[in-house]
């Protein structure tokens, strides 16, 4: 097992009820960060986990009806929060990200993908094509901003069953499987469905403790610990209510045993601390 490191970055942040991200939450509207993390393989180089926002995504939702999505989750963003202009700044290139890895294709999470042009794009298969199935405005109402991720990228595309499946640590009970996206078992892709179609959160060995990078199976730490999901009306209407249960209640047994791991999920507050 090699061990990666890695750097969370915080590319902006929406405003949203915190009653629609954990049931008894307050209906004030909070700052949810949008994070990424790049982590740095000794062989395949530098590997992003999701893009956050970016001017791709600005530009997306300038118009009528894909301003809507912005008219319900208002976006805070600045050019230099970019993941890419972030890159830049620790002296790292975006031509030089070899892969960007993508939990599911929420405008939040490939806002930026358009910066990564060299990148293979890792993904699910179903997710994908539903992506590119959908008419404009079912798109729009489940998240989804075809533009940002366009078909014509198809040659960089990695399904994630195109990878072998390997087990995982015990210490990641009661995950036991994942993808192993480069074959050495260094980081593994593994599904955490219900938020979306196609949802896969990644595991790998951090220097420290295990990672669980877990996109939005959760929306903050706090979430797992606890064992709140969203409200019915939240996670039916973007996916399937009952397997988003199963995916927290199983994220939620993993941190009640306390064991050598560091979950993250991607909008959370605490994390971005
Ligand atoms: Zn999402």
């Amino acid at each position: 097992m090699i061990p990666l490191d890695w750097h969370l970055f915080e590319t902006g942040h929406c405003l949203h009820p915190e009653a629609s991200s954990r049931i008894g939450a307050s209906w004030r509207a909070c700052e949810f960060p949008s994070l990424v993390a790049l982590l740095r393989h000794p062989r395949h180089g530098w590997i992003l986990f999701d893009t956050g926002y970016g001017q791709a995504f600005m530009d997306a939702t300038r118009r009528w009806p894909e301003r809507l999505y912005r008219a319900v989750t208002p976006v805070r963003w600045r050019p230099s929060q970019s993941a890419a202009a972030q890159l830049h700044a620790r002296g790292i290139e975006a031509a030089s990200v070899a892969h960007v890895v993508i939990s599911h294709f929420h405008g939040d999470h490939v806002g930026a993908l358009a910066d990564f042009p060299a990148a293979r794009v890792w993904c699910d298969r179903t997710a994908w094509h539903e992506l590119h199935g959908r008419h404009r405005l079912t798109a729009l109402a489940h998240g989804l901003l075809p533009a940002l991720a366009p078909q014509y990228i198809d040659r960089r595309i990695n399904f994630y069953d195109q990878s072998g499946v390997e087990r995982l640590s015990p210490d990641l009970a009661p995950f036991h499987a994942g993808h192993d996206l480069f074959g050495d078992g260094s980081v593994l892709a593994v599904p955490l469905p219900g938020h979306a179609t196609g949802h896969f959160g990644v595991c790998f060995r951090g220097p420290s403790e295990w990672v669980f990078l877990v996109g939005d199976a959760a929306w903050s730490s706090r979430a797992i610990l606890d064992n709140l999901p969203p409200p019915r009306w939240a996670t039916g209407m973007l996916g399937d209510t009952e397997a988003y249960r199963r995916s927290l209640a199983a994220l939620h047994a993993l941190a009640a045993r306390g064991g050598p791991v560091r979950l993250v999920p991607a909008h959370c507050r605490e994390a971005r601390r």
